[in-house]
């Protein structure tokens, strides 16, 4: 029987693998699709210490070589469900199913899609989800803006200190957010709110050019100029394979400061729990947690 199991080879996973490793637990790691997590996909990262400017996937090969330095094995494997068998877990996956003591749950999130045409093209070419990653880029250029909850009202005011302007595309005639940021960014001179609005197309050539929006009301259309479009229509967790545990109302798993969710020997860690900032800082730090608390966990049990 393994000590730990690992699902997800993202920047948790690999914290979790270089902390664990180094402290001689019986582990491996099971990926779906390949590794490197979402991270992987951004162009340049320029927020994560130590690396001034580095692409996703530079980074996330430096964490893989440095998890493999120390013994780390990959299983190319999905993970279908966890099971508690008191003693152990029982991990079941799509190539069989594997005993451990205990495991990390680092499955991760994605961004919500808009789905309209050009969304996917242009995804790093002037499409992005993420304002705190992305937003430098677009100095002094004109952006859109997606959504009416927190999260778009405050990255929409983050923007501001970096864009020239700020279209608030929203569907609706009133903000879901915090009443505070609302005002915020209704007195914004850099934010224009569209209201009952919403976007038809993002268009260009090699990067984005423009944005197609639509008045739900009066079915008024035009193209907003802009250079970039920032979608914030919602963060979709990884975590429909997990029955067992407790989660958000959004499906994001709960844990305590000690990352144990409701079920002892199960442990989540980074984009896939619910956390009030989701990057790859914050989804090391989580997993470092994580493991010292397996540990323990794994300890007792003998
Ligand atoms: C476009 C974009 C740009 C970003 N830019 C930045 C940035 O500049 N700086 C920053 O700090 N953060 C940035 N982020 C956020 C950052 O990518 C995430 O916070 C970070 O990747 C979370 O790491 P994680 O390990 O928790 O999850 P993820 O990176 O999502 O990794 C999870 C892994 O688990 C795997 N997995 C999922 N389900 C299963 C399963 N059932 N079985 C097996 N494997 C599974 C996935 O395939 C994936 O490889 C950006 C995000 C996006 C989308």
């Amino acid at each position: 029987m393994k000590d730990l199991i690992i699902v997800g080879a993202g920047p948790a996973g690999f914290t979790a693998a270089i902390y664990g490793l180094r402290a001689k637990l019986d582990l491996f790691m099971l990926e779906k699709t390949g590794p490197g997590g979402q991270i992987a996909l951004s162009d340049v990262i320029e927020n994560y210490p130590g690396y001034s400017s580095i692409s996703g996937l530079e980074l996330m090969q430096k964490f893989e070589e440095h998890a493999k330095k120390f013994g780390l094995e990959i299983q190319s494997s999905e993970v279908t469900g966890v099971e508690d068998r008191g003693d152990y877990k029982l991990v079941k996956t799509t190539s069989g199913d594997i005993e451990t003591k205990a495991v990390i749950i680092c499955s991760g999130a994605k961004p919500r899609k808009l789905d309209v045409p050009g969304e996917k093209e242009f995804t790093g070419r002037g499409v992005s989800y993420c304002a705190t990653c992305d937003g430098f880029f677009f100095k002094g250029k004109d952006v859109v803006t997606v959504g009416g909850g927190d999260t778009a009202v405050k990255e929409s005011l983050f923007l501001t200190k970096m864009v020239n302007k700020v279209f608030l595309v929203h569907r609706r005639d009133a903000l879901r957010a915090e009443k505070i940021i609302q005002e915020k960014a209704l007195t914004s001179p850099k934010i224009n709110i569209q209201w009952d609005a919403v976007v038809t197309e993002i268009k260009g050539n090699t990067k984005v050019e423009g944005v197609a929006i639509k008045n739900v009301k009066t079915g008024a259309e035009e193209v907003l100029p802009v250079q970039g479009i920032f979608i914030f229509v919602g963060i979709v967790p990884n975590t429909g394979f997990l029955n067992l545990v407790d989660k958000d109302e959004a499906g994001f798993v709960k844990v305590n400061k000690k990352m144990e969710t409701n079920i002892p020997g199960i442990f989540a860690a980074g984009d896939c729990r619910d956390t009030p900032l989701r990057q790859v800082v914050t989804a090391v730090g989580d997993a470092a947690i994580a493991v010292t608390s397996a540990e323990t966990y794994i300890e007792r049990l003998k």
